[in-house]
């Protein structure tokens, strides 16, 4: 289950030019694209339905809206459409860019994993397999034994598993994904799990701090103000994202560096804006707003 490519806003828009968009019309195509990193690309699929609901959700609106069922054989299809597209376009290849990297994100690609293992296998028998794959998850499921994780390690595709933390420890956890304390404890055994599962093979588990938190900048419509957003706990209060919790310093960090992924706090179009502002304040130009999104800033607005 899938929501739609990131380019049908586009279409929406009148910019229904690009042949994928055409094509978008017969098939739904759920295959998006994007810059991974320096001059590789990657193609993206946002899987449908999320067992959190985090204030700042990125693509919470999405969650709520039309969905797309898919066989794996069918994305496999839509990936590989969007592959040759994207490796014939003029402006790519003159450019140096090429296609890297295959992620799978969403929402939470855990509660089908079945359908997420039937893709990796297809992926791996395909043109695509010199892709490596990132599957970012909250890990929770992975933690209560729910999903049986075995198996990647036979596959030839190089996949790193990011483990998505929401907050380093119990009341960040509880606070940011509005869900109960407990499966902060889930995440950590979900990471373990997995880690020394896969440790020394061709899966990399890697702790990602999960929520977009960079200081000093925000982006909005595309512009880069300079602000400092700060992610806020319940009475105002900055977050502290090395405050961890005893057992995610034991068990987490242990095993291998939290990767901060120092990205700017960005208002996508999916989020709540309600619960967004709950955890952010904004200083700028010497003043500092509480519970107000950077766009809603005076000066701005
Ligand atoms: S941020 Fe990720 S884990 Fe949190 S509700 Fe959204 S999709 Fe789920």
């Amino acid at each position: 289950m899938y929501y739609q490519t990131r380019w049908v806003p586009l279409r929406r828009r009148g910019l229904g030019w690009h042949r994928c968009n055409v094509l978008f019309k017969d098939h739904k195509c759920v295959a998006s694209c994007g810059l991974a990193y320096g001059k590789v690309l990657e193609l993206v699929l946002d899987v449908k339905g999320c067992n959190l609901n985090c204030k700042y959700c990125w693509c919470w609106k999405m969650r709520h809206g039309e969905e797309i069922l898919k066989y794996p054989e069918d994305v496999l299809r839509d990936l590989e459409c969007r592959f040759d597209e994207v490796s014939r376009d003029f402006f790519v290849s003159r450019k140096g860019y090429r296609v890297g990297v295959i992620r799978i994100t969403g929402n939470e690609p855990s509660l089908q994993w079945d359908h997420v293992f039937e893709l990796l296998k297809l992926i791996d028998r395909s043109k695509l397999n010199g892709c490596k794959v990132i599957v970012e998850t909250n890990g929770i499921l992975f933690g209560m034994g729910r999903v049986s994780f075995e198996g990647l390690d036979e596959l030839e595709i190089d996949i790193d598993i990011d483990v998505s933390f929401k907050g380093v420890n119990y009341d960040q956890f509880e606070w940011l994904s509005s869900s109960r304390r407990e499966y902060f404890r889930y995440q950590i055994e979900g990471f373990v799990k997995l880690f020394d599962y896969y440790e020394g093979s061709n899966v990399n588990v890697n702790p990602v701090l999960g929520i977009n938190h960079a200081e000093n900048y925000c982006v909005w419509r595309g512009r880069r103000y300079v602000m400092d957003v700060e992610i806020v706990d319940e009475r105002g209060e900055k977050l502290d994202f090395y405050e961890y919790s005893e057992d995610f310093e034991n068990e987490v960090l242990s095993r291998r560096e939290l990767r901060y992924d120092e990205a700017p706090f960005r208002e996508y179009f999916g989020i709540n804006r309600d619960t967004a502002r709950l955890v952010v304040a904004v200083v700028y130009e010497g003043k500092r707003f509480l519970h107000v999104l950077p766009s809603e800033i005076p000066d701005l607005v």
